[in-house]
């Protein structure tokens, strides 16, 4: 069964925050204190997110992203990827992760099926690595994206957040890692959601800014939000992700729940369904109930999303 929300929406993509603890700080992710730990029995348990994605499944989920915080500080997050190829291996099922820790555990997420990796990386250059995550160290990353090459994961996306001043200086630099590596570089407009709601407007920066180097590579496709680019000869690709400057809200097939189990019918509500505690039927229609209470779209521009809560806690 697939199921379609009140604007006829196919609803079959979710993605799931299995922690908003992190081990990085990033400058528009996270307050630089970082986030009061919840208590554990407030947060969903690996036994509470399989059955979320067991009901979700049965609706019509066939795509599911672990995310955070970062996924991979999360225990039992291996056990979390099995029992959801368990639940049908057709689940395509995704990560994204800061890569700063997948270098050991890369060939383990492997074996437990996981499909696709997505890893955040806004800079090359150390210092500003160091600059956007307060404290990361970009080595880590590369060891992890090379680890993951060398486990099998063969679609890898680097996700880099322009950030105007910041970034703005390696996009070329960026763009270019895609001549000699068989990666999908993909450059997401910052949103003004959680703790980028207060930043000022000039360090926001629209696609255009990183369009303006693809002028001799080929658009190869437009993959559901983002616009696909490839220069001949190279081995990977680069993608245009822009929530700001265009909005995807009429394709938007997604459903989002956090780490202590609110189902967000859209990422720039304040609208929560709480999941925690349910099972079976009543899973089930809470799910339901959240997919056709999806907003046919959201309206906010600069002046920031609705929702309360930062980005570590919604997962992206
Ligand atoms: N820790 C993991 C990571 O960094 O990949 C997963 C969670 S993180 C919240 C998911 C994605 O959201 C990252 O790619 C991050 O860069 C992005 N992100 C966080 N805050 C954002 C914002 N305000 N606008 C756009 N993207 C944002
Ligand atoms: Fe952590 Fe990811 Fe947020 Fe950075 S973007 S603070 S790595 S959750």
């Amino acid at each position: 069964m697939t199921m379609k929300d009140s604007y006829g929406r196919k609803i079959q993509y979710l993605r799931l925050s299995v922690t908003d603890l992190c081990n990085y700080r990033c400058i528009y992710c996270m307050p630089e204190s970082g986030v009061i730990k919840k208590r554990h029995g407030d947060m969903l348990s690996i036994e509470e997110m399989t059955g979320i994605v067991r009901a979700a499944h049965r609706l019509g989920v066939n795509k599911v992203r672990l995310t955070g915080g970062e996924p991979l500080v999360r225990r039992g997050i291996v056990s979390l990827c099995r029992n959801i190829k368990a639940i049908d291996n057709a689940i395509e099922l995704g990560i994204t992760t800061n890569g700063s820790l997948l270098a050991p555990m890369a060939g383990i997420l492997k074996e437990a099926r996981v499909d696709r990796l997505n890893i955040s990386l806004d800079s090359l250059n150390p210092d500003t690595f160091s600059k956007i995550t307060r404290g990361g160290d970009v080595r880590d990353v590369a060891d992890g994206i090379k680890a993951a090459q060398n486990a099998g994961f063969d679609n890898i996306k680097i996700n880099c957040v322009l950030l105007n001043g910041i970034n703005d200086k390696e996009l070329f630099e960026m763009i270019s890692l895609t001549r000699e590596h068989p990666v999908h570089v993909r450059f997401i407009e910052l949103m003004p959601l959680g703790v980028a709601k207060e930043w000022d407007s000039s360090r926001f920066m629209t696609t255009a800014s990183a369009e303006k180097y693809l002028q001799n590579a080929e658009l190869l496709r437009i993959d559901g939000v983002a616009r696909v680019y490839g220069f001949p000869g190279y081995k990977g690709t680069i993608g245009l992700i822009c929530p700001m400057s265009h909005s995807f809200c009429p394709s938007c097939n997604k459903i989002r729940v956090t780490a202590d189990g609110k189902l967000k019918p859209c990422l720039h509500s304040d609208q929560e369904i709480d999941l925690k505690g349910l099972s079976g039927e009543k899973l089930e229609q809470a799910i339901r109930d959240g997919i056709m209470q999806k907003p046919e779209s959201h309206r906010f521009g600069l002046a920031g999303s609705a929702t309360g809560r930062n980005m570590n806690e919604i997962g992206g």
